[in-house]
């Protein structure tokens, strides 16, 4: 499997704002586990963990939010639910002494799908910084 960095790399090379494995996951046309889901956002399972609890939480529409980075004021609603729906989950998977929260951007953050998404951490202890 690509490294994350490898994997990163790959990804901006295509059209940002290109369809992505995540619209297949939205559109259960790829198996996944999914932890919740409303009319809004679907969180299911990290395919690849970094943490015993490893989420991913994503809007059901992109509406070119590929990542933060092309974040405008319309989208302040939409982040701010997919940060309220990291709680709801983080409570619902008993994180009840802390976890972590991450957004990459970009290929010098390492992100990978061009669809925002917010992981959620937890299980272990978290170190700082991070890598
Ligand atoms: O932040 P980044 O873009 O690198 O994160 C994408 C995440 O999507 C990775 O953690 C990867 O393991 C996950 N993924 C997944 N299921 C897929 C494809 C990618 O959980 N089918």
């Amino acid at each position: 499997m690509a490294s994350e960095k490898e994997a990163a790399l790959a990804a901006a090379a295509t059209p940002s704002d290109a369809p992505t494995i995540f619209d297949k996951i939205i559109k259960k046309e790829i198996p996944s586990t999914i932890v919740y889901e409303d009319d809004k956002v679907l969180a299911f399972r990290d395919i690849n963990p970094q943490a015993p609890t490893h989420i991913l939480i994503i809007p059901k529409v992109k509406d070119g939010l590929t990542g933060l980075s092309k974040a405008e004021e319309r989208h302040c609603e939409i982040l701010g639910y997919l940060l309220y729906t990291a709680k709801l989950v983080a409570k619902q998977e008993g994180l009840d002494d802390g976890f972590r929260i991450v957004i990459n951007d970009g290929p010098k953050g390492c992100q990978s799908v061009y669809h925002i998404h917010v992981h959620l951490l937890g299980g272990r202890q978290m170190t700082w910084p991070a890598g």
